[in-house]
């Protein structure tokens, strides 16, 4: 049996960066420091910053008047921050703001496009923190999100009817690669208006229907090397947390090649029966995974092969 670890499987920079952030403010802070939203989508990351004494809430409510916050790599909307102000939590004191650059990157190119003059529409999910926060840079509550390819036709009579004469399209910085483009695929076939790349440094804005790519390096770094295993396995394991946009797309992606895949947020979640017989193993996790999961789903497949496989040789690599 081989097992193939999918290179840049686990923790991306925004995510490492946030949780560095969170851990540096706590062991700083004499009192309770407060974390808005999930800092992660990852249970278990989560359970270990609340030992260090954070406190995770849902709502701005929740947190004390002057306490020490910090915020969530997804970003934010500006609401958040004028909430915070008025209980004298501000940047540069008590506000500590882990919203990773790169989707700091997406707000500002939202407002570009939108002080240019375009509609901009969001490639995301519309619950999603990060999708939130983007759409109060584009208009708030009003702000279209499409979901999937399949809702083109959504996209196509919104703008027919508002008769918009500039529209940008931009995505979620976890979303597909692949979906992004059938999206837009799909959009040019459905309609006489025929939106074309703008690069992400938007230098030329003439062109009336634009679509930007705004999906992060990481997370197409992830993808990437999802598919490049799921391309040979016989079976591919994707860990991540259950509310994990990224990790749920990379399970997605795995399925698009017609392998088996199952995806986990740990690994007492595997099941023996699941490996019967197969000979390649991949492993993908999310950029929320941390990399002991990773390992610990490694050594349990191992485990796993070894008691069915007694004698026969086991190759374990990372690709790439
Ligand atoms: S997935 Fe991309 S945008 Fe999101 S935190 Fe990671 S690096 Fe930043």
């Amino acid at each position: 049996m081989e097992i193939m670890v999918a290179k840049h499987a686990g923790f991306c920079f925004g995510v490492k960066r946030a949780i560095d952030i969170a851990e540096e403010v706590a062991s700083k802070n004499r009192g309770k420091t407060y974390v808005y939203g999930q800092l992660v989508h990852n249970e278990r990351v989560i359970e270990d910053l609340e030992k260090k004494g954070i406190e995770f809430v849902d709502k701005i409510e929740e947190i004390p008047e002057n306490a020490v916050t910090v915020l969530r790599a997804h970003g934010e909307p500006g609401a958040t921050y004028q909430q915070l102000k008025e209980k004298n939590i501000n940047k540069n004191d008590k506000l500590n703001d882990a919203t990773c650059p790169l989707v700091t990157l997406v707000h500002n190119v939202a407002i570009k496009l939108k002080n240019n003059g375009y509609e901009v529409i969001l490639f995301g999910k519309k619950d999603h923190p990060e999708a939130v926060g983007t759409s109060y840079h584009i208009k708030g509550n009003g702000t279209l999100v499409i979901e999937s390819p399949d809702n083109a036709n959504e996209l196509v009579y919104y703008i027919k009817k508002n008769d918009f004469k500039k529209v940008a399209i931009i995505s979620q910085t976890t979303m597909s690669v692949n979906g992004y483009k059938e999206l837009i695929e799909n959009i040019n076939n459905l309609s006489d208006k025929k939106f074309e790349e703008l690069h992400l440094s938007l230098r030329n804005m003439s062109k009336p229907y634009v679509f930007v790519d705004t999906i992060c390096n990481p997370t197409k770094q992830r993808q990437l090397g999802t598919e490049e295993i799921a391309k040979k396995a016989d079976i591919m394991i994707v860990i991540g947390g259950k509310n994990s946009s990224n990790s749920k797309e990379l399970a997605a992606k795995s399925r698009s090649y017609g392998v088996k895949t199952h995806f986990i947020q740990e690994a007492k979640q595997l099941e023996e029966e699941w490996l019967k017989g197969k000979e390649k193993i991949g492993v993908s996790a999310g950029a929320s995974t941390p990399d002991i999961t990773i390992k610990e789903v490694v050594e349990r497949i191992k485990e796993i092969a070894s008691l069915e496989e007694k004698g026969k040789p086991l190759n374990t690599g990372i690709l790439g």
